[in-house]
């Protein structure tokens, strides 16, 4: 039986005979259905069209995305560390190409997802490599192929390894989470952001959305929380969820004026907009 996926979500479904209904990670105010309506697509369809590209972005830092780019278009980190490796976020596409380099990398100890729209193929790519998929707990009603696989995790961080780190942030989804990494950037730190502080083109700011596609804002405790919990560690990269959306240097900095900014900008009253 075929696994389908959500072509606008890349959301994979348990396999049935025919496709699911509706895709709920679609219809949520998060994120949309095209005018064209409901999709779906198989691992084994996209196959053909579809492979998967790699950048190093750091040493023991590896991107993996997709070519052309499918649904959202995020792409994967793969951290390796003296533990174990972790796949942070993850993508539709697993094909062969990409497990024989993932093992030849020393394969995957854990993965860990920031929130549900990077769920994708998560469970595929968990039985590839014989590992448990960790994720917010607040998060739990958005898996749509559950798995023994899944560990759900409570509370405000989880650490993986010596130095990398869950950090449930919240914001764009209750259970919203980024991955502090200690010995990345070099030493100074870095953090692997997701959807949850994301990295706009310009790389000198950050954002902090409900629903990007939808343009539907957070509110002002919301983004304060965020940053009350990342103050407490330190990091100069970011590596946001698509291959172009790094910042090397300052991102700690970035991090405290984006949401001084984003404060202020909700927080208003009404008078900017007359400037
Ligand atoms: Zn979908
Ligand atoms: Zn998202």
């Amino acid at each position: 039986m075929p696994a389908f996926i959500c072509v606008t979500c890349g959301t994979q479904y348990p396999p049935s005979d025919a496709p699911p209904d509706t895709c709920p990670i679609c219809l949520d105010e998060r994120q949309f259905l095209p005018p064209g309506g409901q999709a779906w697509t198989t691992l084994e369809q996209m196959r053909g069209p579809y492979f998967n590209a790699w950048r190093r972005h750091e040493p023991e830092l590896y991107g993996i995305g997709t070519i052309p780019g499918f649904a959202i278009g995020q792409r994967a980190l793969l951290l390796r560390t003296p533990a174990g490796n972790v796949l942070w976020d993850c993508i539709t596409l697993i094909d062969d190409a990409t497990v024989d380099l993932v093992r030849a990398l020393g394969g995957v100890a854990a993965i860990a997802i920031s929130h549900p729209h990077y769920y994708s193929c998560m469970v595929e790519w968990a039985h590839a490599f014989d590992a448990p998929i960790h994720l917010h707990a607040a998060d739990r009603q958005w898996v749509m192929r559950p798995d023994p696989a899944i560990n759900f995790w409570d509370g405000d961080t989880l650490t993986l390894a010596d130095g990398v780190t869950l950090i449930r942030a919240g914001g764009h989804f209750a259970g919203g989470t980024v991955l502090h990494w200690a010995q990345g950037g070099d030493g100074r730190g870095a953090l692997l952001s997701g959807d949850i502080v994301q990295v706009i083109p310009d790389r000198k700011f950050v954002t902090f959305m409900r629903s990007y596609p939808n343009m539907i804002p957070l509110s002002a405790p919301s983004v304060k929380r965020i940053g009350a919990l990342l103050a407490p560690y330190q990091y100069d990269v970011i590596h946001g969820a698509w291959f172009d959306r790094t910042i090397p240097r300052g991102g700690k900095d970035v991090v405290e004026r984006s949401i001084a900014r984003y404060v202020a900008a909700v927080r208003g009253d009404g008078s900017a907009e007359l400037q």
